[in-house]
C-alpha cells in the first residue's frame, strides 16, 4: 500500500488510540466510560465494513514515562508504569466492545495471564483473520518506546495495510492550527515532505518504521461521528501520509 487512492481497499488496519482520546476533555477523570462506549460503537461500525482491526491503546491519559522521568523518576521504571496504564485502557475498551457484541481479545506485551493473553504474533494473526478485534496492550513491552512505535511495529508484523492514528486533531497542518488560524490541513502528504517540512506526525522511531515498511498513516479526529469508517473509505477527513 503506498498511495492514498488505495484507501478503500484496506483489508487490515491498526487503529492507534491515544489515551487522551478516551478522556472527557477538561475532566479530571482519566477515562470516560461514555467515551469508551462511543469509541467501541465507532469500531463496530468500521468492522461491519469488513476490515480487520487491531487496536493499540496509548496510556497518556494516566501516565507518561517521559514526564515522570523529568520529575526525577528513573525512566525505565516510569515507562513500565506507562505500559501498565495502556492495559487499563485496553481492558476498558475490550469490555465496551464486548457489550456491542464484538469479538475481542486483549494481548499484552507484558505477561498478565489473569486479564490478557500474552502477545503471540501468529495467534494475533489468527484472531484478526477470524474477525476478532485484537487490542495490543502494554506497548512493545520495552521502555524508551511509545505506543505510536508499538502501532508501527504491530502494523509491520501483522501485515496491516495502514495505521489509523486517531487523535484529537483532524489531520496534519502546515503549521500549528492552535497558533495560526490560517493553517492549512494536508489531505495527503508524503513521508518525504513530512520530514522536509518538519511536520510532527509521530515520534521519529514510529515514523521511520512506517516509512521503511511503506505503511500509510491516516491521521484523523476520533471525535466526529463515523470518522473511523469515513477515514477508511477514503472520505476527505484527516490526512494520509504515504510513500508517494
Ligand atoms: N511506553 C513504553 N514502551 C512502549 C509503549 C509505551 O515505555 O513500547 C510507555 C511510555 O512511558 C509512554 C506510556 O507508556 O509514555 C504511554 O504511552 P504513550 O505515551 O505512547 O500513550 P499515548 O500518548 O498514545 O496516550
Amino acid at each position: 500500500m503506498s498511495s492514498p487512492q488505495d484507501a478503500r481497499s484496506f483489508k487490515r488496519v491498526i487503529l492507534k488510540l491515544s489515551g487522551e482520546a478516551l478522556r472527557e476533555p477538561g475532566s479530571k477523570d482519566n477515562i470516560s466510560p461514555e467515551i469508551v462506549e462511543r469509541v467501541a460503537k465507532e469500531i463496530k461500525l468500521a468492522l461491519d465494513t469488513g476490515v480487520e482491526i487491531g487496536v493499540v491503546c496509548g496510556g497518556g491519559n494516566f501516565w507518561r514515562g517521559a514526564s515522570a522521568s523529568a520529575r526525577g523518576m528513573d525512566r525505565a521504571t516510569a515507562d513500565y508504569v506507562g505500559m501498565l496504564a495502556t492495559v487499563m485502557n485496553a481492558l476498558a475498551l475490550q469490555s465496551a466492545l464486548e457489550a456491542e457484541g464484538v469479538k475481542c481479545v486483549v494481548q499484552s506485551a507484558i505477561e498478565m495471564k489473569n486479564v490478557a493473553e500474552p502477545f503471540i504474533r501468529r495467534k494475533a494473526n489468527r484472531h484478526l483473520s477470524n474477525n476478532f478485534v485484537v487490542i495490543f496492550a502494554a506497548g512493545t513491552g520495552s521502555p524508551f518506546f511509545s505506543t505510536d512505535t508499538t502501532a508501527a511495529l504491530r502494523a509491520s508484523e501483522m501485515g496491516a495495510d495502514a495505521i489509523m492514528k486517531a487523535t484529537m486533531v483532524d489531520g496534519v497542518y502546515d503549521s500549528d492550527p492552535k497558533k495560526n488560524p490560517e493553517a492549512v490541513r494536508y489531505e495527503t502528504v508524503t513521508f518525504h515532505n513530512c520530514l522536509a517540512e518538519n511536520l510532527k506526525v509521530m515520534d521519529s522511531t514510529a515514523f521511520t518504521l512506517c516509512m521503511d515498511n511503506d505503511i500509510p498513516i491516516i491521521v484523523f479526529d476520533i471525535g466526529g461521528c463515523g470518522n473511523i469508517t469515513s477515514a477508511l473509505s477514503g472520505d476527505d477527513i484527516g490526512t494520509i501520509i504515504h510513500k508517494g
